[in-house]
Protein backbone atom coordinates (compact mmCIF):
# COMPACT_ATOMS: atom_id res chain seq x y z
CA UNK A 1 0.00 0.00 0.00
CA UNK A 2 1.15 3.58 -0.74
CA UNK A 3 1.66 5.81 1.78
CA UNK A 4 -1.06 8.93 2.37
CA UNK A 5 -1.89 11.54 4.19
CA UNK A 6 -5.40 10.63 6.16
CA UNK A 7 -7.18 13.00 8.24
CA UNK A 8 -9.44 12.33 10.92
CA UNK A 9 -12.28 14.96 13.00
CA UNK A 10 -12.12 13.82 16.93
CA UNK A 11 -14.80 14.59 18.98
CA UNK A 12 -14.80 15.73 22.47
CA UNK A 13 -15.32 12.54 23.86
CA UNK A 14 -12.27 11.30 21.42
CA UNK A 15 -14.29 9.49 19.02
CA UNK A 16 -13.37 9.46 15.15
CA UNK A 17 -16.36 11.67 14.02
CA UNK A 18 -15.21 11.48 9.90
CA UNK A 19 -12.29 10.48 8.16
CA UNK A 20 -10.88 11.26 4.73
CA UNK A 21 -7.41 10.41 2.92
CA UNK A 22 -5.36 11.98 -0.10
CA UNK A 23 -3.88 10.22 -2.66
CA UNK A 24 -0.47 11.86 -1.71
CA UNK A 25 1.94 10.82 1.07
CA UNK A 26 2.85 14.69 1.54
CA UNK A 27 -0.04 16.33 0.27
CA UNK A 28 -3.93 16.64 1.59
CA UNK A 29 -5.47 19.20 -0.42
CA UNK A 30 -8.34 21.23 1.24
CA UNK A 31 -11.71 19.39 0.23
CA UNK A 32 -15.30 20.58 -0.03
CA UNK A 33 -16.73 17.53 1.80
CA UNK A 34 -14.13 17.87 4.78
CA UNK A 35 -15.03 21.73 5.28
CA UNK A 36 -18.75 20.37 5.61
CA UNK A 37 -18.34 17.69 7.56
CA UNK A 38 -16.06 20.23 10.13
CA UNK A 39 -18.79 23.20 10.25
CA UNK A 40 -21.34 20.75 10.34
CA UNK A 41 -19.53 18.97 13.59
CA UNK A 42 -18.39 21.92 14.82
CA UNK A 43 -20.59 21.45 18.06
CA UNK A 44 -18.81 18.57 18.89
CA UNK A 45 -15.43 18.92 17.16
CA UNK A 46 -12.41 19.09 19.28
CA UNK A 47 -9.27 18.28 17.19
CA UNK A 48 -8.66 17.98 13.70
CA UNK A 49 -5.63 15.36 13.55
CA UNK A 50 -3.67 14.39 10.26
CA UNK A 51 -1.06 12.07 9.32
CA UNK A 52 2.83 12.77 7.98
CA UNK A 53 3.27 9.42 6.83
CA UNK A 54 6.84 10.67 5.95
CA UNK A 55 6.99 12.99 8.38
CA UNK A 56 7.85 15.50 9.22
CA UNK A 57 7.06 15.61 13.07
CA UNK A 58 5.60 19.66 12.19
CA UNK A 59 2.72 21.78 10.82
CA UNK A 60 3.67 22.52 7.68
CA UNK A 61 3.66 25.98 6.20
CA UNK A 62 0.26 24.92 4.72
CA UNK A 63 -1.23 23.26 7.93
CA UNK A 64 -0.38 26.56 9.31
CA UNK A 65 -2.84 28.79 7.01
CA UNK A 66 -5.54 25.97 6.86
CA UNK A 67 -5.50 25.76 10.83
CA UNK A 68 -5.48 30.22 11.22
CA UNK A 69 -8.29 29.74 8.54
CA UNK A 70 -9.90 27.19 10.38
CA UNK A 71 -9.96 29.10 13.58
CA UNK A 72 -11.40 32.06 12.10
CA UNK A 73 -14.36 30.62 10.52
CA UNK A 74 -14.88 28.71 14.13
CA UNK A 75 -14.55 31.61 16.14
CA UNK A 76 -12.27 29.54 18.73
CA UNK A 77 -9.11 27.87 18.49
CA UNK A 78 -9.82 23.93 17.92
CA UNK A 79 -6.50 21.37 18.75
CA UNK A 80 -4.58 20.46 15.78
CA UNK A 81 -2.03 17.33 15.79
CA UNK A 82 0.41 15.58 13.24
CA UNK A 83 0.65 11.96 13.70
CA UNK A 84 4.37 11.23 11.78
CA UNK A 85 5.98 7.55 11.65
CA UNK A 86 7.45 8.08 15.08
CA UNK A 87 5.66 11.01 17.06
CA UNK A 88 2.94 12.63 17.46
CA UNK A 89 2.59 16.25 17.77
CA UNK A 90 -0.28 18.44 19.47
CA UNK A 91 -1.27 22.40 18.81
CA UNK A 92 -3.08 23.12 21.70
CA UNK A 93 -4.05 26.91 22.41
CA UNK A 94 -1.47 27.75 20.10
CA UNK A 95 1.73 25.89 21.57
CA UNK A 96 2.72 22.51 20.13
CA UNK A 97 4.22 19.94 22.10
CA UNK A 98 5.01 16.41 21.24
CA UNK A 99 2.83 13.93 23.02
CA UNK A 100 3.79 10.86 24.89
CA UNK A 101 0.74 9.96 25.76
CA UNK A 102 -1.25 8.89 22.11
CA UNK A 103 -5.11 8.37 21.60
CA UNK A 104 -6.64 5.17 20.61
CA UNK A 105 -6.56 6.25 16.76
CA UNK A 106 -2.99 7.34 16.59
CA UNK A 107 -1.88 3.87 15.81
CA UNK A 108 -5.63 3.71 13.35
CA UNK A 109 -4.32 6.78 11.64
CA UNK A 110 -0.89 5.61 10.89
CA UNK A 111 -2.53 2.08 9.63
CA UNK A 112 -4.88 4.16 7.40
CA UNK A 113 -2.30 6.29 6.25
CA UNK A 114 0.11 2.58 5.26
CA UNK A 115 3.12 3.62 7.74
CA UNK A 116 5.16 1.20 8.80
CA UNK A 117 6.85 1.44 12.19
CA UNK A 118 9.73 0.32 10.67
CA UNK A 119 11.08 -1.29 14.24
CA UNK A 120 12.66 -4.17 12.37
CA UNK A 121 14.98 -2.20 10.62
ZN1 LIG B 1 0.30 18.49 7.29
Amino acid sequence: MTAREVCFLIGHDGSVLWADASNSPTALPDSRQRWEAIWSNRERLREIAHSHPVGPAAFSREDETTMAALDAALGRPLRYSVVAPRVMIVRDHGETSETTDEPWWAALLRLASGMRKDSRR
